[in-house]
């Protein structure tokens, strides 16, 4: 678990403003959701034969004795909320949400135990335009945030019945392997062999390779769906890989998956994944609801930023204040609040613990300020301010206390 220092909160709170931003113009409305869930709601949906339920949820017990989970992902969650408020009751909901995930994963570059996600869903939405309309945004995040190494991959599940036909091919080809299988997929054989395809084994790489692949399986309808959201993305100019062996770690999906990979950021690759959930409204309590969405990691997203050579709008003080001498303080609060009334946004930092004027001017360089404004007696008897360029070789000018908002205005734009 990470503490997000002021070093590299700035960024992180410029991207998500882009994520933010960016859903926001496709019309999905924001839902904030708690940390803590009942545990149930985590082992219904995500599954109990995965990662995430079988080894990675942060479990306990409340004083009341009841199973309390906090969340690994936040699409259970979602849904929950939309069947507990009746936001499913004949509507359909585009929704976007973000926060800290708990897995209690193996640490590691990428992988932590409490990660952010952002995360986008679309409920009562059956048709591959949505899913379309949902890598679309991802691909304008990208171009606008100028990442490049990312490759988008999606594959289909199929429904149920189609996917049960799968399931048998699969359990006779690993069965017929068997010796080279490592336990957790041994375990696993019977209960959920799709889940072997998502073995993070290097071992069992080959194995997983030659097993059959789900779209020969694929039923009529969900092969009707998988080209029509390919028909989408061809016209609009969206890449894309088939990737057969894409499934997911979660148990809920059908048909559309995909996931956002890239090569800059070693082993932890995945930035963004997602798929379509048919069955998991209904098998928590609720009426067939088709929904689909994705979740990205914020971490990763971040670290992949920086590797595209992303820039991040500088976050510094437009001026700092150095005030020395009898009444240049309490006047230097009063021109900082009236320069924050008259010109919105100004980032402002005055001297804090007073100081020779040397050393006032060097905290002001050292804030990374565009100017100072240098207050001290003759200029506060003389009605006047400094205005001291600490960024440029630009000469220090002399300017009218009542001009300095316009002058200010003038020089910051
Ligand atoms: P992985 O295959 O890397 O374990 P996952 O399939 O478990 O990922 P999801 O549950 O789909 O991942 O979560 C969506 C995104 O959240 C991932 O694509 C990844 O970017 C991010 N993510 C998942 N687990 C972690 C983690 N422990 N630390 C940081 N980011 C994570
Ligand atoms: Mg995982």
């Amino acid at each position: 678990m990470n503490d997000i220092l002021p070093d590299v909160s700035g960024t992180w709170r410029y991207l998500e403003s882009v994520v933010r931003e960016i859903v926001q113009s496709y019309g999905y409305s924001e839902i904030r959701l708690p940390l803590l869930e009942y545990t149930e709601l985590f082992q219904r949906s995500i599954g109990e034969v995965t990662d995430i339920v079988e080894k990675e949820m942060y479990t306990f017990l409340d004083r009341n004795g009841e199973s309390l989970t906090l969340r690994p992902e936040a699409t259970a969650s979602v849904v929950r909320a939309g069947m507990t408020n009746g936001l499913l009751h004949n509507q359909r909901q585009k929704l976007w949400t973000s926060g800290p995930m708990f897995r209690y994963e193996k640490p590691q570059k990428g992988r932590y135990r409490q990660f952010h996600q952002f995360d986008v869903e679309a409920l009562g939405y059956g048709g591959p335009d949505v899913d379309a309309e949902l890598i679309v945004m991802t691909a304008r995040l990208w171009r606008r945030l100028g990442i490049s190494r990312i490759e988008l991959q999606i594959n289909s599940l199929g429904m149920p019945e189609s996917r049960q036909r799968y399931r048998t091919a699969l359990i006779e080809y690993f069965n017929g392997v068997k010796s080279g299988l490592d336990e957790d997929s041994i375990r696993r054989l019977e209960q959920n062999p799709l889940r072997i395809l998502d073995s993070k084994n290097p071992d069992m790489q080959d194995i997983v390779a030659a097993a059959p692949v789900m779209l020969d399986y694929l039923d009529e309808a969900s092969s009707g769906h998988f080209e029509g959201l390919r028909a989408l993305l061809d016209a609009a100019g969206v890449a894309y890989t088939i990737n057969p062996r894409l499934v997911r770690g979660l148990d809920y999906y059908s048909r559309t998956v995909f996931e956002w990979v890239t090569d800059a950021l070693g082993s932890q690759g995945a930035v963004c994944s997602g798929g379509r959930y048919d069955g998991l409204v209904e098998k928590l309590g609720g009426r067939p609801t088709p929904a689909i969405g994705w979740a990205m990691g914020i971490e990763r997203f971040v670290a992949l930023h920086e590797a595209c050579g992303g820039e991040v709008p500088q976050q510094n003080a437009d001026v700092y204040i150095a005030a020395v001498g009898e009444g240049t303080l309490a006047r230097s609060f009063e021109l900082a609040e009236e320069l924050r009334d008259r010109i919105p946004g100004i980032r402002i930092e005055i001297n804090l613990g007073g100081g020779s004027f040397k050393s006032q001017m060097k905290r002001a360089d050292k804030s990374n300020a565009t100017y100072a404004l240098i207050l001290g007696e003759q200029e506060l008897d003389e009605g006047r301010i400094g205005i001291k360029p600490l960024r440029s070789k630009a000469e220090q000018e002399s300017v009218a206390l009542d001009k300095l908002a316009a002058t200010l205005r003038k020089r910051l734009n």
